[in-house]
Order: C-alpha cells, then structure tokens, then sequence
C-alpha cells in the first residue's frame, strides 16, 4: 500500500446521535480521544453479492459485541445499545445507496474537552462511517513479508485486544518500515521473542499437517476473521487446527503462512524475511480457506449464512 487508503465515504454519517453530511461531522482539537489516542474503533466489510443484489454484511453482531466488550478495557459507556449500533450500520448502508463493496467504520471516543490522560468519568460518544472498500492488500500471489523490528504492544501496555485507536502507531511503525524496505506486510513479535501477528491482520502457519496460529494470549487482536477460519478449517475442511506460541523461524521452515482479518480477508504469504515459503506461491491449504471464506462472505455456503446481515 505505502499510501494511505484513498476513501471514497458514504454521504451520510452517524455522529453525535445524528444521520449527518459526512462534511459535517467534525470534532474539535480539544478532544480526549484526539490527543490522547482513546477511541475503539471496529472495522466491518459488507459484500456486495450481484446474484441477490444485496449487500452482505459480514458477523456484525460479533463485531459488535467485541466492541462493546472492549468498553470495560476503556471505562467507556454511550448512549447507543449493541442492538442500535448494528441498526446503524446497516442503515448508513442503505442511506448511501451503494451496491458495491463497503468498509464499516465504528468509533466510540473519549468525547470529552479534557485536558489529562485518564478513562474513567471522561465522557464518551458513538460515531460511524461507510467507505467504498475493495481489496485492502493482495490476495492472488502470495505477499512479502518481514518480521518487524517493532515489537508487539504487550497487554500490561497497551492491549491489542481492545482495538483502541492510539494502539495503531504501533501497526503503522512496523507498516511503515516494512513498506519502505520494499516488504508488502509486517509480522510483529512480542516482547518474548515468539511471533503475534500482522500490522492489522492475524496469521496461521501449516506445518506437520496441522493448522497453527497464536493464541488470544499472545498480544494479538482477537480477529472475527481468524476465529471464522478456525471454524471453517476444523468444520468443513477437517484440519487439526491448533493454537499455541510459533517461534519466528518456525515461519522460515513451514509449509504454507497467511494472513487474516476483515480488510485482509485471506491472505497468502509467499515469502517470509526473504525466505521463500513453501512452493514460493499460495499453498492447498490457503487457497482452500480463500475460496471458503469468499463463498461464506457472498452468502453462498448455508450453514453460515446466518453470519450473513442482508443490508437492502
Ligand atoms: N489484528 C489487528 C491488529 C487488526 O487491526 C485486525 C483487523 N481488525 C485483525 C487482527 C483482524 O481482525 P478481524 O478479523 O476481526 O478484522
């Protein structure tokens, strides 16, 4: 990528309990999440499936729901329930009329014009967005990737888990020096050494026949994306999926690595620190989970269409 993301938004938004101009909705210089890096944010695709001429949005109530259980991480109470939240969504979708590929936007923000980096008693509020959104990163012939020489945030610093906006210079760091040293994605270690994940995607590994990512322990974000190839992967594909710590150079000496999350969607990895991965090319096992996932996405697999919100 190396540039950010050109955007092209919905024109209404939800800001300050309000359908709004996307012009409008602004907020001032003095607010705590501005200075001090305090929002929650989600990020939620809906698909645009031309046999139904619908938009599918993707596990909305579990995007919801990790949201909202973030709120305890950050102090955070707003006005809007879980229930008006995934209303919201929907609505900003059918407001902009699009029928094309959309990128979901919540925030919840430390509203408050406050001066003092702290959590509790400052005020919060609920805003949310749509973008355009097509493929975030490459998906057909396998990415780049370097280990960063940024280390994961650990959870006693500033939790990965929670999604808070302020965590993201942590992701843009290791983006940043991987785009500039020619790399497409970076993989972060922890503290310890032992691998966590993307800039702003999960990873799996196969190796010995078995399907292995890391665990909700291990500094990362707990994507709806990784837990959907977990179930996909055990369920439909019968693989021995495992979650435990990987060492970094279990990366160099595994058959196939790939990426996951919302924006990412699943991405293979073709090479690791220069290391070729496998044939050099996207393995069985990740183009399998691709198709999969692309076919639950579209609506087109019935025993997940209920992960499926049919927008018009
Ligand atoms: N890790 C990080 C740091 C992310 O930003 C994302 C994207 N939200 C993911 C993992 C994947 O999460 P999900 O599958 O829920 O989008």
């Amino acid at each position: 990528m190396g540039k950010g993301m050109l955007m092209e938004p919905g024109p209404v938004v939800y800001f300050e309990g309000n359908y709004v101009p996307v012009e409008e909705a602004k907020v001032s210089i003095m607010t705590h999440a501005f200075n001090y890096g305090t929002g929650l944010f989600e990020g939620i695709r809906g698909y645009y499936s031309a046999d139904e001429d619908n938009i599918l949005v993707f596990r909305l109530p579990e995007h919801v729901d990790r949201l909202v259980r973030n709120f305890n991480i950050m102090c955070m109470e707003i006005p809007e329930t879980p229930e008006d939240i995934a209303n919201i969504c929907v609505e900003l979708i059918k407001r902009s009329g699009f029928r094309e590929g959309v990128y979901i936007r919540p925030l919840c923000y430390k509203s408050e014009l406050s001066l003092g980096p702290r959590l509790s008693g400052v005020e919060s509020r609920f805003c949310c967005y749509i973008i355009k959104l097509g493929e975030y990163c490459d998906i057909e012939s396998g990415l780049d990737v370097v280990v960063s020489s940024w280390r994961r945030l650990s959870d006693n610093a500033i939790p990965s888990r929670a999604k808070s906006t302020g965590s993201y210079i942590n992701s843009s760091l290791a983006a940043t020096e991987a785009n500039l040293a020619g790399f497409d994605e970076a993989i972060f270690l922890r503290e310890d050494g032992s691998v966590a994940e993307g800039s702003a995607m999960n990873m799996f590994m196969v190796l010995n026949g078995q399907l292995i990512t890391t665990p909700p322990t291990a500094d990362i974000l707990v994507g709806i994306t990784r837990n959907t190839v977990i179930e996909l992967a055990r369920n439909e594909l019968g693989l021995d999926v495992v979650e435990r710590p990987i060492a970094r150079t279990e990366l160099y000496v595994c058959d196939e690595v790939f990426f996951c999350g919302t924006g990412a969607q699943v991405a293979p990895v073709r090479s690791v620190d220069r290391r070729v991965i496998g044939e050099g090319k996207p393995g069985p096992v990740s183009r399998k989970l691709q198709d999969l996932y692309f076919r639950v996405v579209m609506g087109k697999v019935d025993t997940y269409r209920s992960w499926c919100t049919p927008v018009y």
